[in-house]
């Protein structure tokens, strides 16, 4: 019976009409969930709530690969049958009507809900929340998601979307239950769970906001959310309509896919932001934090219907990000950020590769940046008081619903007497960049225009040019100061030297860190001077310099190696990894110990640790040739990691590796030890090579 009704719907989808949209609005979505990590599954009961638009005999629920394990008896004159990818909900349905049913399933996710380490969580754009979740695909059915969510292990956390209502224990189990009090599309759904403290604040409008933490990095809470409650006031007041959800939350997790991913309430960002003090001055949150922030507005708030709308979202979510940015750290910053996102523009556009921002399968750079340039362009044509009032009858509008290009613009047309046809044409459908208004107006910044100056001079010899990169060094300003040191590279060290050592001396962190990066060996009348960028505030210039020092002075390894011994660096453990491949090779230093460097390295090739310091040891291990057998099934292990890139790079390693014919053997032989998914890579790996 049930092949049969499959075959039905094959043919017939829903009575020939093929948005379902059209048909059904789900109302809400209750589901009670438990998480069953050592069989990666979850299963639960959904009770469902959906209003029919027409008469119909069948609606249904995107569900990839789940099982109905029972349906509710309440709901008996209900039927719900299950196909592929759908949970069909089957009934004598009525126009304008609204019906409840209650199921029960059960999934084992192969995407969307990963479990890392000692952590569980979610990815629900782009990897579809109906992996895990039965819910809708379509971004245009927006639906209230109430999810209570149990686990074993009281130690454990457990975030979701909206509001804890509820909290209950039996035995080892814990469950929270989270309320939503809006509706959003589905792909917004999350859950996360694990090991967390939390540090709570709140906004000047009184909206809570809980900061999540592993309990090992508490001292890292505060530069890791360094402004958030900066960033939070900023943007309410910024786009003038108060932020729209119950409360925010944003936690970091293992190996995740992305940066960081909007969930309404529930911000997930990757593990790699969270960073200490010294950490924050290279690689910060800020950026991130108020892009997902800026989500919740748009892009959960107001929702495109289709991807070719996909930069109402994206791009405004960088644009109010980079003017977070701006109120922060300053203008200069905020032009440098335009700057910097213009020069790839322009050199994409130039190669021909240009995309109009409405096309739906354009790059992420187009929908990002080129967005942002988009409304910076347009406000600069409009007005600012145009602009914010288009925008705050934009979200009053579409509040809770979909949006198109066109909703948006006839905001903007209401809010202006000035026509903004031209900038449609040049920034929304053209598909070059418009660098030249984009240059033009960058250079209405003093501080762009002195750059211009000093980079103008890139091409001239480095005789004719000393006193305007000393002037340039001298001005102390971030990007000013590292494009004059840039120009040094590779000239005659005769004359660049008191260069050199002026911004070496001077304070500023990024004009010493150009230094570090760009300067090709370090000369003995520099040495002094640079070794004192070992104990820079920055963890990019210790590594550098480690490694130039030690390069450039045989006879001093052990002294540098010596100074560095303590610092671990970034998540991905860049010093330290460092640390410990010079340690192994420089001949004769603690010679007793270098089993020990040899063995903490090859450690870090294994899953205990985060996808960014495993593939960093990889490469060490690689560049060293340090493998051994745990090493290689690490790399095996790797080759069917979640995370795309990281996978991508352990199976480039690992094809040159099964070239040696040794390792290849031993491959052959152990091959039964290995997973499925590892096994099936192997397999393809064995016949091609
Ligand atoms: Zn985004």
């Amino acid at each position: 019976m049930r092949q049969i009704l499959i075959l039905l719907f094959f043919f017939y989808p829903i009575g020939g009409i093929a948005q379902q949209t059209d048909v059904v609005d789900f109302l809400e979505i209750r589901a009670n969930l438990t998480v069953i990590p050592f069989q990666k599954s979850i299963e639960g009961g959904i009770h469902l709530k959906f209003r029919t638009l027409k008469d119909v005999d069948s609606v249904y629920l995107d569900a990839v690969n789940m099982e109905k394990t029972s349906l509710d008896i309440d709901y008996q004159s209900v039927k719900v049958e299950t196909s592929n990818d759908k949970f069909w909900i089957i009934g004598k349905f009525k126009k304008n009507q609204e019906y409840k049913t209650s199921f029960s399933y059960q999934a084992y996710p192969q995407q969307t809900l990963y479990f890392t380490d000692d952590q569980i969580w979610t990815q629900g754009q782009g990897k579809y929340t109906s992996h895990w979740l039965p819910s809708i695909d379509d971004m245009n059915d927006k639906i209230e998601f109430d999810l209570n969510i149990a686990v074993q292990g009281r130690e454990n956390e457990i975030i979701s979307n909206g509001t804890l209502a509820n909290m209950q224990f039996a035995g080892d189990m814990k469950a929270a239950e989270y309320q939503m009090n809006h509706p959003m599309s589905s792909y917004l759904a999350a859950l996360v769970i694990g090991d967390f403290r939390k540090k709570e604040i709140t906004s000047a409008s009184g909206i809570p906001i809980e900061l999540y933490y592993k309990p090992e990095d508490s001292l890292k809470a505060e530069p890791t959310y360094r402004y958030t409650k900066e960033i939070f006031d900023f943007l309410e007041t910024e786009i003038g309509i108060p932020y729209p959800w119950q409360n925010y939350k944003q936690v970091p997790v293992r190996d995740f896919l992305y940066a960081g991913m909007e969930n309404t309430t529930a911000t997930i960002f990757s593990e790699a932001f969270v960073v200490d003090s010294i950490g924050f001055n290279d690689r910060n949150y800020v950026n991130v934090n108020a892009h997902e922030l800026a989500h919740h507005w748009f892009g959960n708030l107001v929702t495109e219907t289709s991807g070719s709308h996909h930069w109402l979202q994206e791009g405004f979510a960088t644009y109010y990000a980079h003017l977070a940015e701006k109120e922060l750290f300053g203008d200069d910053y905020f032009y440098w950020m335009l700057y910097q996102s213009a020069e790839q523009l322009k050199e994409l556009s130039d190669a021909g590769k240009g995309e109009s921002l409405l096309n739906p399968e354009a790059s992420s750079l187009t929908f990002y940046e080129k967005g942002a340039w988009a409304l910076h362009i347009l406000r600069e044509l409009i007005g600012d008081d145009a602009f914010k009032s288009a925008i705050r009858s934009y979200l009053e509008k579409y509040k809770y619903r979909n949006v198109s290009t066109e909703d948006f613009l006839a905001e903007v047309r209401a809010s202006t007497a000035i026509d903004i046809s031209q900038w449609e044409a040049d920034w929304l459908n053209q598909s070059a960049f418009k660098a030249m208004q984009a240059f033009n107006s960058l250079s209405k910044s003093d501080f762009m225009d002195r750059y211009f100056q000093v980079s103008s001079l890139r091409s001239g010899p480095v005789s004719q040019k000393i006193d305007a990169l000393r002037n340039a060094i001298e001005s102390n300003n971030d990007f000013i100061g590292q494009e004059a040191v840039y120009q040094l590279s590779g000239e005659d060290r005769f004359v660049t030297h008191f260069l050199y050592e002026k911004a070496l001396d001077s304070d500023n962190l990024y004009i010493r860190q150009a230094v570090a990066v760009s300067m090709d060996g370090v000369s003995e009348r520099l040495k002094e001077k640079y070794e004192g960028l070992l104990h820079d505030k920055s963890y990019l210039t210790i590594e550098t310099a480690l490694y130039n020092l030690w390069s450039s002075f045989p006879d001093d390894r052990e002294r540098y190696l010596n100074d560095t011994e303590r610092i671990i660096g970034f998540q991905d453990k860049n010093v330290r990894q460092l640390w410990l491949a010079l340690a192994i090779i420089t001949e004769g230093y603690r010679t007793n110990e270098k089993t020990d460097f040899v063995k903490e390295l090859r450690n870090y090739t294994g899953s205990d640790y985060s996808f960014e310091i495993r593939q960093k040891a990889f490469n060490y291990i690689n560049d060293l040739g340090l493998y051994d057998d745990v090493v290689i099934d690490n790399l095996i292990q790797a080759s069917v990691h979640h995370n795309w890139r990281f996978r991508n790079a352990s199976r480039k390693m690992l094809s040159g590796k099964m070239k040696d014919s040794d390792i290849r053997e031993t491959i052959e032989a152990k091959l039964d030890q290995f997973s499925e998914k590892e096994k099936q890579f192997l397999n393809s790996k064995l016949k091609t090579e």
